[in-house]
């Protein structure tokens, strides 16, 4: 599944930058998902939840915010926030204008799925 994977690799990558950081505990990770990359934020919680089970992430508030979709129109110049088509049937998503409803559009925003910040508890170095 489409989430499952995805939430597995950003559960990694937070471990990994937690690790490096010498994080005893993460509070906070904070992701930002582009619309167009057709992931179900909720479904993704729920996965992220199953697999951060006994590690430092456990505990951790997770918040994702979506990114709308944002184009450029070859057509008519249009840019701007667009609609994407709502079929999850397809993984591919078609951007089009709103305005021309041309579908060659350059893609300026809308594909990310990044960690945006996390928020870890560092070993008390006066302990
Ligand atoms: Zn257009």
């Amino acid at each position: 599944m489409h989430e499952l994977s995805m939430a597995n690799s950003m559960v990694e990558a937070i471990l990994d930058t937690a690790k490096k950081n010498d994080a005893i505990k993460i509070n906070e990770a904070v992701f930002e998902i582009g619309e167009l990359t057709m992931l179900n934020p909720e479904q993704l919680k729920f996965m992220i939840d199953i697999l951060r089970e006994g590690t430092i992430l456990e505990d951790a508030e997770i918040v994702i915010n979506m990114i709308p979709t944002k184009i450029e129109c070859e057509s008519c110049g249009f840019t701007g926030e667009t609609k994407t088509d709502e079929n999850r049937d397809h993984l591919m998503t078609v951007a089009t204008c709103p305005e021309c409803e041309n579908t060659r559009v350059h893609i300026l925003q809308g594909q990310e799925c990044t960690i945006k910040t996390i928020k870890i508890e560092k070993e008390d170095e006066n302990a």
